[in-house]
């Protein structure tokens, strides 16, 4: 069966009534006929069945085990860092999120979780970095926001022989376009908030495991811990992942034609998608993902923050703002807002420069999103003529 077909038809109807659309079970507990017997549920937070449709979704797409969802992708992502105990250490992507990044270091660090970042494109240079003490290897490929692609296959095997465990962050392909259990992971992870949920009205994290035993690991840390997506935003993330893979691939589309307009462009010195062929893992991507995903992010000659500044505040379709993911496009200064949190010197050694601009593109017609982008680059520069190329590089 094909993929959009199997989404649809892997959410089942509701078995009291026949309802298609998976029933919003806003209870808090559930009625017992003695003490402890149950039709499979007592309390909410423990599990809720709009959640385990959800749930059961997540996991039938990502080919694991089994899934969990959290309040928040950071939620997910810290019952993940859960697994560790003081003494243990995660080796990370350099050019992480920045809210991984301010939770590895600023919250797990004081728990006697250490974190080192690694250059995870080159598998070398993750075998070279490992300890004794890795437990861990945390990556996102792509990358947020410099579009970094890392080989899975190659450091699942690495992970393997050091008896760490391989957790990849999805949020930026989703399993439309990329399965990391399939290619060797042990987990994964989404900030369901971007491509799952896909319209920007919601915020929601997952975690998929390869295996029983992980599974039965994370199930406890999310009891014990608590932070359960609530059964509106589980119904509301169905209804996106329902629409996931036509989605993804206008996406897709969009953002090609977008990189290769961007390329050609005077005033950019380099565009970071990984659908172009000028891209440093292009082929690894290829072989790995099923679509090169939706987001595009550039730099300016001479770094200039003050150019990017002002485009980001001209697009009129592209709306500044955090995230990505959604239908309608989205734009962001990632060195001003979602990689504040970064120390500069890590940020920039990682390759976010503070001119970098991200584009979330959207599924708006492509052309509509170049011409938008195109005026708002002409506003921005007009007047200044130190900021062409030509005079500066
Ligand atoms: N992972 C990645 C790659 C992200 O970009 C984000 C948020 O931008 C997160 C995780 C965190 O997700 P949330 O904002 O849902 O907590």
């Amino acid at each position: 069966m094909k993929e959009q077909t199997k989404i649809l038809h892997s959410i089942p109807v509701d078995g009291l009534t026949g309802a298609i659309s998976t029933p919003i079970y806003q209870t808090s507990t559930f009625v017992q006929s003695a003490p402890g017997l149950h039709k499979g549920f007592d309390y909410a937070r423990s599990n809720n069945p709009t959640r385990k449709a959800l749930e059961d979704l997540i996991a039938t797409l990502e080919q694991g085990h089994a899934g969990f969802a959290f309040a928040s992708g950071l939620a997910a992502i810290d019952a993940v860092v859960k697994l560790l105990q003081a003494g243990d250490e995660i080796l990370a992507v350099d050019d992480i999120y920045g809210g991984a990044y301010r939770l590895f270091t600023l919250v797990y660090q004081k728990f006697g979780v250490t974190v080192r970042y690694v250059d995870t494109g080159d598998p070398r240079k993750v075998e070279a970095a490992i300890s004794r003490k890795t437990k861990l290897i945390w990556l996102e490929t792509p990358t947020n926001p410099t579009l970094k692609i890392s080989d899975i296959r190659a450091i699942a095997e690495i992970a393997k022989a050091a008896g760490a465990l391989l957790c990849v962050d999805n949020t930026f392909l989703s399993p439309a376009a990329q399965k990391p259990l399939t290619l060797g992971a042990d987990i994964v992870v989404h900030s369901g908030t971007k491509y799952l949920g896909g319209h920007s009205d919601l915020v929601a994290g997952l975690v998929v495991c390869k295996n029983d035993e992980l599974s039965g690991r994370i199930k406890f840390i999310q009891n014990a811990s608590g932070a359960v997506l609530g059964p509106f935003d589980s119904w509301l993330l169905i209804r996106g992942i329902e629409t996931l893979p036509l989605r993804i691939a206008q996406h897709s589309r969009n953002a090609q034609k977008i990189a290769e307009y961007l390329s050609q462009h005077e005033l950019v010195r380099q565009v970071h998608y990984p659908g172009l062929s000028s891209h440093r893992n292009h082929g690894i991507a290829g072989e790995q993902q099923s679509w090169y995903g939706g987001v595009v992010s550039f730099d300016l000659y001479n770094d200039d923050t003050e150019l990017a500044t002002r485009i980001v505040q001209r697009t009129q379709l592209f709306k500044l703002a955090e995230s990505l993911g959604g239908v309608k496009s989205l734009l962001c200064l990632p060195s001003a807002m979602t990689h504040k949190s970064i120390p500069a010197e890590l940020r920039r050694s990682s390759g976010v420069s503070d001119s970098l601009i991200r584009l979330s593109v959207g599924i708006e017609d492509a052309d509509d999103l170049i011409l938008d982008l195109e005026q708002a680059i002409q506003k921005a520069a007009s007047g200044s003529l130190k900021l062409k190329p030509a005079f500066t590089a």
